[in-house]
């Protein structure tokens, strides 16, 4: 496997059209253990890490943190400007390493965002972006 260029995470922009039809649509209750595993906040967008088996899901402002990324400006979509690198000023909805969590309907694992179903996709866009507790410790 060629590692010569694995120090800058894949980007993954969202200009484009999300395909693919492979699942039913969500279930509400999917949402009961969709939780931050770092500061405990629900209701609101995961990440996991990207091609991993680690399952940590994180919201967003600990994506940030875990992965020393700014998402500065991120919007209701959980969509930000790249502020770095070859991708700098595109759109994205990844934070370094954590892509986002789509559960899948069945509870089973989550999807691939560019192999989601609309309905999956739209379920994680329509949680909310940012947790609704602050951070504690966060000064
Ligand atoms: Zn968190």
């Amino acid at each position: 496997m060629n590692v010569t260029e694995t120090t800058q995470p894949p980007i993954r922009v969202t200009t484009g059209t999300l395909v693919v039809m492979d699942g039913p649509p969500s279930d509400t209750d999917t949402r009961l253990s969709y939780v931050c595993t770092k500061c405990g906040a629900g209701n609101c967008k995961l990440w996991r890490l990207y091609e991993s088996t680690e399952t940590r899901l994180m919201c967003a402002p600990c994506s940030a943190e875990d992965q020393d990324r700014s998402i500065d400006g991120i919007n209701a979509q959980g969509q930000y400007t790249i502020a770095w690198g070859l991708f700098q000023g595109l759109p994205t909805v990844d934070i370094g390493w954590r892509i986002p969590a789509c559960i899948k309907a069945d509870g089973s694992g989550y999807h691939a965002i560019t192999n989601c179903p609309p309905e999956q996709w739209q379920w994680w866009l329509d949680l909310p972006t940012l947790p609704t507790k602050a951070k504690e410790g966060a000064t």
